[in-house]
This record gives structure tokens, sequence and C-alpha cells, in this order.
């Protein structure tokens, strides 16, 4: 089976040369089924979803639902209500800073993130501790990408709301211990919300045996279209937390003296919903599932070994991240060359890479850096990928050192 002609962005060339696309951690490209799904409903089956009667409205409808037990199944999640669609991982962190936070955050608590997350899962509980009277903390990590789990115990207290987490590291492709840190903050009653950005592209996730208590991600990174993401979040907690935005669809009755709420997870999904791009979305994690997800998971690792083995061998590039439990992505310095620079170079013999902060500027500071050059890996990505991204590096260094 040849995975790359499924994705037909991927035969263009770019300056007459062939695309070589390794920012898939930044979005990933998308099979013809997720644009054909997209294509037909905009052209022939579109209506507004739980609202009319009429034929269209319904099966839009039914297809909706029909993603979120999609996106139920691929996580693992117990019930499919406790699946909210959203606008895309931030969006679901952000919904968790504002309800949690209005629910269960004083002035005085405290919520803890890691040094090493991307902005999106530091800002929100930024805002929130701004909001509250709050304090954030931060559980660093070691040199090699590692969190420091050996501080962990220190940092949680009875203050302790919330600690939020990245499931994989989206500067260092680090995969975090995730339901090692689920289990010590549940022993002292702390839940945990887990980034799933760079978690979900790279195989199916499971919630319940992770025992995370949220858990985000974007579709566009993992073949959908943008737009649209899911936060799965325990029901306990999406019926004790109020809602995040008010509006149609979220409401069982208005009058204006009292407002109730629609059941779950409606609640949380007020306004017409991106139902174009969840069922998008439903076809992306089908098709994905319909690849041997075991395969993809061994050919990923075997294209960041290769990578990671041409890499270090470039004179003066440091790679960053460098534990046994990594996932597609690394991210590497020249120590005299501007990581924009090496992108410009690289991207004018069609090789697309990411570069600068990554939106992740506490990671940069601390191993002293202005910024980092990505490349991140997809399915279709393939060895020779690998050994031209190698080959532009070295062409690179000799054009600007
Ligand atoms: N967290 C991580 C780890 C990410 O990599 C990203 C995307 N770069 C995000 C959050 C934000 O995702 P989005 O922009 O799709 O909301």
């Amino acid at each position: 089976m040849n995975i790359r002609s499924f994705f037909p962005l991927l035969s263009q060339t770019i300056d007459g040369k062939p695309l070589v696309y390794l920012d898939n951690a930044a979005t990933s490209q998308k099979p013809q089924v997720v644009i054909d799904t997209v294509n037909e409903l905009h052209t022939s089956l579109n209506g507004n979803i739980h609202r009319g009667v009429h034929r269209m409205a319904e099966q839009c409808t039914a297809r909706y639902e029909a993603a979120r037990e999609s996106v139920r199944g691929y996580i693992n999640a117990a019930k499919a209500h406790e699946v909210i669609f959203t606008a895309g991982t931030t969006a679901g962190i952000n919904l968790v800073a504002f309800a949690f936070g209005e629910r269960y955050v004083k002035a005085g608590d405290e919520i803890l993130v890691t040094e090493m997350e991307h902005h999106s899962n530091i800002v929100p509980w930024q805002l929130l501790c701004e909001r509250k009277g709050a304090t954030l903390k931060v559980l660093p990590f070691a040199h090699s990408g590692e969190l420091r789990m050996d501080m962990l115990p220190a940092l949680i207290s009875k203050k302790t709301k919330l600690i939020a987490v990245a499931h994989v590291s989206n500067v260092l492709g680090v995969v975090n211990p995730v339901d090692e840190i689920s289990r010590a903050a549940h022993a002292l009653g702390v839940p945990v919300l887990v980034d799933g950005a760079q978690g979900v592209p790279h195989g199916p996730v499971d919630v319940q045996q992770m025992d995370c208590d949220f858990y985000a991600f974007s579709g566009h990174k993992i073949y959908g279209p943008t737009g649209i993401g899911a936060l799965y979040a325990k029901e306990k907690y999406l019926n004790e937390m109020p809602p995040y935005q008010g509006g149609g669809d979220m409401i069982k009755s208005v009058t204006f003296a009292k407002t109730t709420y629609a059941d779950l997870p409606y609640k949380f999904e007020a306004g017409t919903a991106n139902y174009i791009g969840a069922i998008g979305l439903g076809a992306a994690i089908e098709f994905f599932k319909s690849l041997n997800v075991n395969d993809i998971q061994l050919h990923e690792e075997k294209l960041l070994r290769c990578a990671t083995d041409r890499l270090q061998s470039i004179g003066g590039l440091t790679i960053y991240g460098n534990t046994p439990r990594k996932s597609g992505i690394v991210s590497f310095a020249f120590k005299n060359i501007h990581h924009l620079d090496l992108a410009q170079v690289l991207d004018k013999q069609g090789i697309a890479v990411r570069s600068g902060t990554l939106c992740a500027e506490p990671v940069m500071q601390r191993y002293g850096l202005t910024g980092m050059v990505r490349a991140s890996f997809a399915c279709y990505n393939t060895l020779d990928e690998v050994h031209a991204l190698a080959e532009g590096l070295e062409r690179a260094k000799s054009i600007l050192s």
C-alpha cells in the first residue's frame, strides 16, 4: 500500500523540487477521503444539526454524532457524552481553564504546569491565576528533556487544584509519563489535564488507562480539517463545571428569569457547531484506523531513529530532547547559524520544516536559545525524505557558515 497516494498535496513540487513535508507537528496534510467528505457536505448535504427536522438536518446530525463516536472509540473514552467538540487543543484547554476555574479555583490555590508546555497550555492557566489570585507552579525538565518526576511530590500540595501536562512535547518530542503523573496527582485528589495535540496523531490513545481527567487535541494534526478538535472530560467534571459559553443548542429552556442547560455534551457546545469539520475529523480518524496503526508507529520510529542518526553526525548541530521515549519530532540548532536562515535555505530545496520558538519560549529559555528548527513526521513520510533533510542541512550549513 502506498500511503502517499492517499494525500494529493504531497505530489506537488516546490521550485521544481519534490515537496518534502516535515512540518507535521504544525499541521498534517489531508487524505482524499477527508477532502471528499468536506466537499460532499458543502455540495450536497448541508443542514444545521440538532434543530431542523428536514432530511439534510437529520442526516448531518446523525453523522455529527457518529463522528463523536469515532473520537470516543479512538481515545477510548467510556461515554460519548464525555467528548466535547471544540475548535482545537487551544479551545479545549481554554474551556477547562475557564469552567474548571470558575467552579474549583480560588485565591491562594495553585495550578501546576511543566516547563516544556506549548503556550496553549501555559497562558490559559496564567489568565485563570490572574482572574482568581491563584499561583502558577512549574515542574522543570532535565537537560535530556525528561520531566523531573523526582520533584513532583514537592510541587503538589493541598493548594494544587490541577496539573496540566503535554502528552508529547511539541519541541522535544518526549513522551511524558502521564499515567504516572495521574497516579501521583490522584493520590492527593488533584485532577490532571493532558494536552494531547502531539499525542493523538501517532496512534490511538487510551484516556481510561491514562486515567487523565481532561484530554484536549486538534483535528488538523491528525489528518482532519482545521478549526475542529475535541476535549475529553470525565463526566463528573462536566456535570459540576458551569458552561463556558452561552447560546443556542446548550440550553434546555430559556426565560428571562432563569435558563436551564442542555444535557452533556451539548451544555458545552454553544452555537452552531463546526459539524462539517467534526464529520471531516470522523473521516480522518476512520481513515487512520484503516491503516495498520502498529505498522505506522514502527515506521515513524524508524524515521525518527534515522533522522537522529543522520542529524547528530552533522558537525555543529545539537539535537534537543534525548530520551528513550520520543515520538515523531526532532528539534535541533546549529551553534553559529540562525534557525530562520536554515529553514529558508531548506525551503528553497523543497523541504518544509518549522523554525523559531515553536510556541514554547520557556523551552528555548531553558537551553539559552532564541529558536530551533523542527522536523516532524507523519505516516506518509519516507526514509528518502529523511536523507533529503540531512543532505539539505549539509548544503545549508556550507552556504550559511
Ligand atoms: N499543544 C501542543 C503541544 C501543540 O503542539 C499545539 C500546536 N502546535 C497546541 C497545543 C495548539 O494546537 P492548536 O493551535 O491546534 O489549538
